[in-house]
């Protein structure tokens, strides 16, 4: 398949390019652009055991990086934090703390939390609970071997994870979802929606998800410094969850 995106005026849509297998001629279809929302307060009560947002009356946003650790980009988060005087929680794909130690040890170093987000970075649908809990096992354990840390901090990959899968994991672990999603990691999504939507979105209380993954670098760097000034302006503190 032949992919190539065009962006509509509205930014609301984009048209997608394939080619007929049995012609070969180019066909596109209309998608709906994946722009950054909430989560449906629907969602939020058929999944009670799970941590959406956290109830406060304060000016406090709860921001989380998924998916690193990662040189550069996640060094980039650090500095910016660091800046506004920010915490923030990093969930961690396994891999990526086996691959990238000196990184992830920065990030505690630093004084943010972190959480487990498997260690392939595995979707749960269609996967045995078995091998779904040996995916956060292999995660908390080089996060252990790597930091010394124990996380109660537990993100789902994409999110998808099944009834079984949630029915143990949530008697051992704090399973967080997300208020605020920015879709960061979507290079068609421009600069400005992703960021005039986020911040539209984002209230006291709410965990927002960004990635400090190479994937979603152009508007993670786009997005998150102007992101932290235009909060920091009105006066929001920036906190971490408690592992
Ligand atoms: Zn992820």
């Amino acid at each position: 398949m032949k992919t190539g995106v065009r962006q509509s005026g509205g930014l609301r849509f984009f048209v997608d390019f394939c080619e007929c297998p049995v012609s070969g001629r180019k066909l596109f279809y209309i998608c709906r652009m994946i722009i950054p929302l909430r989560t449906p307060k629907l969602l939020k009560r058929l999944m009670p055991s799970c941590v959406w947002d956290i109830p406060t009356e304060k000016n406090e946003i709860y921001l989380t990086f998924d998916d690193g650790p990662i040189p550069c980009e996640t060094e980039f988060v650090l500095d910016e934090l660091d800046r506004v005087g920010a915490k923030a929680t990093f969930f961690w794909v396994g891999d990526n703390v086996r691959k990238h130690p000196q990184v992830a040890r920065k990030v505690v170093e630093r004084g943010h939390s972190v959480g487990n987000h498997t260690f392939h970075h595995v979707v749960g649908w269609g996967m045995s609970v078995e091998k779904y809990l040996e995916e956060v096992r292999l995660c908390d354990e080089i996060i252990r071997d790597v930091t010394g840390l124990e996380t109660r901090l537990f993100r789902p990959p994409h999110g998808r994870i099944s009834r079984g899968q949630l029915k143990v994991l949530k008697t051992m672990k704090t399973v967080v979802m997300w208020d605020v999603l920015t879709v960061d990691y979507d290079a068609r999504l421009s600069r400005k929606l992703c960021l005039s939507r986020s911040s539209r979105l984002t209230r006291p209380g709410s965990l927002v998800v960004f990635h400090d993954s190479v994937k979603a670098k152009k508007n993670l760097r786009g997005v998150l410094p102007e992101f932290l000034d235009y909060f920091a302006l009105q006066d929001f503190g920036f906190q971490l969850l408690d592992m």
